[in-house]
Order: structure tokens, then C-alpha cells, then sequence
């Protein structure tokens, strides 16, 4: 069991390999964006909040979102492993999770970051619009996404490399391509020498 990210710029394809790697490794995949989509589809008051930001492709604060992944990650399925998907996605959400694992004598032990080129990503995501109609998946949304994507959390991704837990997969291939690669990356990080924080 192990403790994990899966990051990448909207569309990269983060939910479908978490879903993956999550049945394969035995650990709770965890995604903060269907957390978001459940409480709106519910109409809880956490919903009413997070629908705000969501529709125009922002994120939702961190004052909202820190508390929310603090509470999923004290449930017990999560207590001996748990794959993150869409969080961290600012340093500030960095320092927060740093926090919460550190408490619990934790740390993280790969972070995944799935890549891809920005204009492969609009055309994807469009396809999906048509697909599913999420609300936040229309062509200006989208960029803004993608915008924030490389102005805050490539920084994360930065933080993630400096630490030397970092496993970068190209996301554009086949659905089990990129399984498979995502697999073989994860080994060579665990099985790597620790670098420390
Ligand atoms: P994507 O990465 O494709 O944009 P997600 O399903 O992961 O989609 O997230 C959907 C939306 O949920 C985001 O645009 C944002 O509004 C909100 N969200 C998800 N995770 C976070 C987070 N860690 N911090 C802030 N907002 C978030």
C-alpha cells in the first residue's frame, strides 16, 4: 500500500488511469473534482459552494477544498494507502497535505504527472463535452482550465520533482499504453533510493 498523486492538465486522462491504478495497486482512488460533482448533484451546501467556481473553471478555495480532502483522508479505507486525483493542485494545498500526512508520521510515495500537448487536450475535452455535457467542459472554459493548470500547478509539479518522487508519463497514448507505462514508473520510484523530502 502506498500513498499517491495523479496529476495532469485537464483531459490528460487523470480519472480514467486513477480508476486504473486504483483496481491494479488495491488502493482507494480519491477525486476531489467527483467529490465536487457528487455534493452539486446532491445540492449540499459544500455542492452550492464549489458549483460557484466550478462552472467557470476555477478552483474552488482552498479554505473549502483543504477541509474536505482533510475529512476523506481520516476515513478508514484511506487509512493505509489512497491514490489522489486533483489534489494538490497550488502550493498552498501542498503545504496543507504536507501537514495532515505529517501528522500521521506519513509521506507521499509517488506522484504521477500524466503530460500532454494543450491543443491535443481542447480537442479531447470538446469530444467529451459532447459525450457527458459536463457543465465546465465548453471551449473558453476549457483554456481558462488549461491557463490555470500551467500558472498554479505546474509549480506543484515542480515541488513534487524537487523531491525526487516524481513519475512523469506521456498521457496521448492508447488507455492501456498509458497503464502500463504509469505502472512501470511507479515501480521505479518506489524501488529507488529515497531522496527524503
Ligand atoms: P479537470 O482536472 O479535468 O479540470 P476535475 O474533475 O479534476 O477536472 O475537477 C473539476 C473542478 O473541480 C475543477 O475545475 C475545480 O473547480 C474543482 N476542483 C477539483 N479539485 C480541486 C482542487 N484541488 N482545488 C480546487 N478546486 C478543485
Amino acid at each position: 500500500m502506498t500513498r499517491m498523486l495523479i496529476m495532469g492538465p485537464p483531459g490528460s486522462g487523470k480519472g480514467t488511469q486513477a480508476e486504473r491504478i486504483s483496481e491494479r495497486l488495491g488502493v482507494v482512488a480519491i477525486s476531489t473534482g467527483d467529490i465536487f460533482r457528487a455534493n452539486v448533484k446532491g445540492g449540499t451546501p459544500l455542492g452550492l459552494e464549489a458549483r460557484k467556481y466550478m462552472d467557470n473553471g476555477d478552483f474552488v478555495p482552498d479554505s473549502v477544498t483543504n477541509e474536505m480532502v482533510r475529512n476523506r483522508l481520516s476515513q478508514d479505507d484511506a487509512k493505509e494507502g489512497f491514490l489522489l486525483d486533483g489534489y494538490p493542485r497550488t502550493v498552498a494545498q501542498v503545504d496543507y497535505l504536507d501537514g495532515i500526512l505529517a501528522a500521521g508520521e506519513h509521506k507521499l510515495g509517488v506522484v504521477l504527472q500524466l503530460t500532454a500537448v494543450d491543443e491535443e487536450l481542447v480537442s479531447r475535452l470538446l469530444g467529451r463535452a459532447r459525450e457527458t455535457g459536463r457543465s465546465d467542459d465548453n471551449e473558453s472554459v476549457i483554456r481558462h482550465r488549461l491557463a490555470l493548470y500551467h500558472q498554479q500547478t505546474e509549480a506543484v509539479v515542480a515541488r513534487y520533482a524537487g523531491r525526487g518522487i516524481l513519475a512523469e508519463v506521456d498521457g496521448m497514448g492508447g488507455i492501456e499504453d498509458v497503464t502500463d507505462s504509469v505502472m512501470g514508473r511507479i515501480d521505479d520510484v518506489l524501488s529507488a533510493p529515497a531522496r527524503g523530502l
